[in-house]
C-alpha cells in the first residue's frame, strides 16, 4: 500500500468521529514501535520528522524507515509529514523526498523564532499548497503561535488563534489542516499546574470548529507528560522538574469538536529515556545495545498505542483503502482555492 495523505486520513477521521496522534520519528526503534503500536490497534498513523529529525537521520534513511514500516504493515494507512517547514523551499524538498504531508509553518519567519505577520503567513502557505496540492500532497498550515522550543523552533511566545481570521486563512490558502493555538506549547514544561479549561482556551477550538466544520484542526504540543514516566526518569538517575502536559480528556474534548491530528512528542521521548536510563542502571554488566534499545523499543510501543486507543483511532484502519498521491492530485484539480 502507498503511503496515506493526511487529507484523506483526517477526512476519514472525521467520519469516523476520532483523531489520529501524529508522532515524532528520528530513528528505526521509534518508527519500530509506532509501527508494531498500529498494528496492534489496527489504527491509522500519522510518523512526522522535523527539521532536525531529518537533519539527525538523514533524508534517505528516514525516508527509507517510513517505506519499511508501510511495507511492514501494508494494512495500516501511515502518512508521512514534515513537522514545523520553516520555509517553502524545506516543503519541497520534503514533498521531493516522499512525504505525502508537509507543515508550512507561516505563524514564524524562516528563522523559525520571529512571530511573522499575517499576509507573510498567507502568502508562504498558499505557494505551498498550490505546489503540493499539484502533487496530491496535503498541507498543515499554522495560525497563532504555541509556546515552547521544540527543536530550536518556537518564538517562546503565545498568541492564540482568532477564529475570524482563521476562516479567512483557511479561505485564501486552502489549507488541508490548521494548527490552533490554545495555550499549549512544546517540549516537556508545558504547565507548572495541571491545566484547566481556563488555562486551555478550549472554548477557541468549539468556535473554529463552528466557523470552519470541514477544516481539520490539529494540536500541537499534546503530550500528556506522564508522571509515572517524569518519577521513572527520575528514579533512575534523571533530574526533570516537576512538570504538567495535556490531560487526555482535554484533548478528547478538542477531538469532539473537530481536532483530527494530535501531534504527541515529548511522551515518546519520556517513555524511552525512562527505558532506556532503568536497563542501563539495572544491567551494570551489560554491553550489547539491543539489551538497551529493545525495551526502549517497547516503551515507544506502549505510549503510542495506549494514545491511538485514546484518540479513538485504534479499530479503524481498515475503514478504507489508501488513495494515491495521483488520485488527490485529481481531486484537487476538480476544487482549486478560492473556487
Ligand atoms: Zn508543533
Amino acid at each position: 500500500m502507498p503511503l496515506a495523505t493526511l487529507r484523506q486520513v483526517l477526512d476519514e477521521a472525521a467520519k469516523g468521529g476520532y483523531g489520529v496522534g501524529a508522532f515524532n520519528v528520528n530513528n528505526m526503534e521509534q518508527v519500530q514501535g509506532i509501527t508494531e503500536a498500529a498494528i496492534e490497534q489496527a489504527s491509522p498513523v500519522i510518523m512526522q520528522a522535523s527539521r532536525g529529525a531529518i537533519a539527525y537521520a538523514g533524508p534517505n534513511f528516514l525516508r527509507h524507515l517510513i517505506m519499511a514500516a508501510a511495507e511492514t504493515a501494508p494494512e495500516i494507512p501511515i502518512v508521512l509529514h514534515l513537522d514545523h517547514g520553516d520555509k517553502p523551499e524545506t516543503c519541497l524538498m520534503a514533498i521531493d523526498l516522499g512525504f505525502t504531508s508537509v507543515m508550512m509553518d507561516g505563524s514564524l519567519l524562516a528563522d523559525g523564532k520571529t512571530p511573522s505577520d499575517y499576509d507573510y503567513n498567507v502568502a508562504v502557505t498558499r505557494e505551498v499548497v498550490a505546489a503540493a496540492h499539484a502533487k496530491g500532497v496535503s498541507v498543515e498550515g499554522e495560525l497563532g503561535t504555541l509556546g515552547g522550543i521544540e527543536d530550536g523552533h518556537g518564538s517562546g511566545e503565545v498568541h492564540l488563534t482568532d477564529p475570524d481570521q482563521a476562516v479567512d486563512f483557511v479561505e485564501q490558502t486552502g489549507v488541508d489542516a490548521l494548527a490552533v493555538a490554545i495555550g499549549t506549547s512544546h517540549g516537556a514544561y508545558k504547565f507548572t499546574k495541571k491545566p484547566t479549561g481556563d488555562v486551555l482556551a478550549m472554548h477557541l477550538i468549539e468556535e473554529i470548529h463552528g466557523k470552519l466544520p470541514e477544516t481539520h484542526m490539529v494540536m500541537h504540543g499534546s503530550s500528556s507528560v506522564p508522571q509515572e514516566l517524569v518519577d521513572r526518569i527520575n528514579a533512575a538517575g534523571g533530574k526533570l522538574e516537576a512538570t504538567y502536559g495535556v490531560p487526555v480528556e482535554e484533548i478528547q474534548q478538542g477531538i469532539r469538536h473537530g481536532v483530527r491530528k494530535v501531534n504527541v512528542d515529548t511522551d515518546g521521548r519520556l517513555a524511552i529515556t525512562a527505558a532506556l536510563r532503568e536497563t542501563i542502571l539495572a544491567n551494570p554488566k551489560e554491553f550489547d545495545p539491543r539489551a538497551f534499545f529493545k525495551p526502549a523499543r517497547e516503551a515507544m510501543k506502549a505510549v503510542v498505542a495506549e494514545r491511538l486507543t485514546q484518540f479513538g483511532a485504534a479499530g479503524h484502519a481498515g475503514d478504507y483503502e489508501v488513495l494515491p498521491l495521483e488520485a488527490m492530485a485529481e481531486r484537487y484539480a476538480g476544487s482549486p482555492v478560492g473556487a
